[in-house]
């Protein structure tokens, strides 16, 4: 057993997502979101008392002897101290029992994707994911012999019956979708998997563990681009994995993926890992800020004129809001819209904003702006699942929303 498992054996641990459930629930041990996004795996370092651990920057460590290791580390692909460190919070963050941290969102997903698929299986995913996911399943897997079904995320009849095929041993969703933010109820999706045998791998990362914790709902895997929320300040790119207690194929799934992050080689390094646990200790105050100023634009976007229609499960009139405000502690600080005047008014609005960043990303500090069509979701360009043209992506940030809402009311007048 690696210090990575030991450290991060939390799964006995009450399951809770908030802190409203920590007080409902006041005799359990664990603790609330922000103390554990503070504290988890963030002992102080035992050598100095320095209160935040060290940055590990070596790739090896010495041994007491060729098969006595002195603390469980022996390479730092295996395991090096600062990424366990960030695995220990991400999994209690996660509710979860495990968690692997990787180079990117992406390797976390091709990690977990070549340890539970073989040649001649198909991944049944939900339409609407990140561009990125879908160019690795339908230009990169296709070749390796795996098949990606991609279905509406409301077509749960398709999608029932794609997993009735035997083939079918992975079912792939995010809620909130991107870039027009449907929400699944998770708890269905995750007994609709369970009844074929797949499993159910959620991408968190529009929600963030600070708003949804897809473990608690049924899920097998959640997925983090943590580049997104988790860093939060667009200055890191990084991935994770995070598990319960779900098995594949008779094997703890921790172990397997356990194997994969070892033996793929994908790793988060050090620095990387620091960056990232420091940006999780403040997401839940971040959050937060996101939440509120994307309530108050998505609001204030819904009555305008100009605009023709504004996606933000926290609006009332969103079909998923009942479900989001169920399974979601909070709407998220993603808001997606269309302006009158088509492709061309879009792209135009998207060029025009001052405070807005013109950027692909989201989930940092800063609002940014960004064309789904063409920068995001390029990739799936002429596919069935490619996102309108005219639509908008705002990633809402912590700024003043007086500033922000100043901003997009110039840059809307200018396309009028
Ligand atoms: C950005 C993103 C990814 C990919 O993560 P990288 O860190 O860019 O590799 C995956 N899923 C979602 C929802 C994303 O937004």
């Amino acid at each position: 057993m690696t210090a990575t498992q030991e450290i991060n054996d939390l799964g006995s641990r009450r399951p809770a997502q908030d802190g409203t459930s920590a007080r409902t629930q006041p005799s359990v041990v664990r603790p609330g979101f922000r103390t554990a996004a503070v504290h988890a795996g963030q002992e102080p370092d035992p050598l100095t008392g320095a209160v935040i651990p060290p940055i590990y920057q070596t790739s090896t460590f010495t041994q007491d002897g060729v098969e006595t290791l002195k603390s469980g580390y022996e390479y730092s692909r295996g395991g090096n101290p600062t990424r366990t460190a960030l695995e220990t919070q991400l999994a209690q963050v996660e509710n979860g029992s495990h968690a692997f941290a990787f180079a990117s969102g992406i390797a976390a997903e091709d990690a977990l994707l070549r340890s539970v698929l073989r040649p001649g299986n198909t991944v049944v995913a939900a339409a609407e994911t990140y561009g990125g996911t879908h160019r690795l399943l339908s230009q990169l897997y296709s070749r390796w012999g795996v098949e990606t079904a991609f279905v509406p995320p409301t077509r749960t009849d398709e999608r029932d019956r794609l997993l009735a095929d035997p083939s079918t041993t992975v079912l792939w969703v995010e809620t909130p979708t991107n870039p027009l933010l449907s929400i699944v109820d998770l708890r269905e999706w995750a007994e609709a998997a369970h009844a074929a045998g797949a499993l159910l791998v959620v991408d968190n990362t529009f929600a963030s563990p600070a708003l949804q914790n897809p473990l608690t709902w049924g899920a097998d895997v959640v997925v983090h681009s943590t580049t997104k929320y988790i860093g939060g300040h667009s200055d890191v790119l990084g991935g994770a994995l995070v598990v319960g207690d779900a098995v594949w194929e008779d094997q703890p799934l921790a172990e397997v993926l356990q194997f994969q992050q070892f033996a793929g080689g994908a790793v988060a390094g050090p620095q990387d890992a620091f960056l990232t646990s420091r940006g999780l200790k403040t997401l839940g105050v971040r959050i937060r800020q996101h939440c509120e100023n994307a309530q108050t634009i998505a609001e204030w976007l819904a009555e305008r004129n100009d605009v023709e229609r504004v996606w933000y499960p926290g609006l009332p009139e969103h079909p998923g809001h009942d479900v989001a405000a169920r399974q979601m502690s909070g709407f998220g600080g993603v808001v997606s819209l269309r302006v009158r005047g088509g492709e061309a008014a879009a792209r135009a609005f998207a060029e025009s904003t001052e405070v807005f960043g013109l950027s692909v990303s989201l989930g940092g500090v800063e609002s940014l702006i960004s064309h789904p069509a063409t920068m995001t979701h390029g990739s799936t360009k002429g596919t069935p699942e490619a996102p309108p043209s005219d639509v908008v992506r705002l990633s809402v940030g912590i700024e003043d929303v007086e500033d922000l809402q100043a901003d997009l009311d110039r840059a809307l007048a200018g396309v009028r």
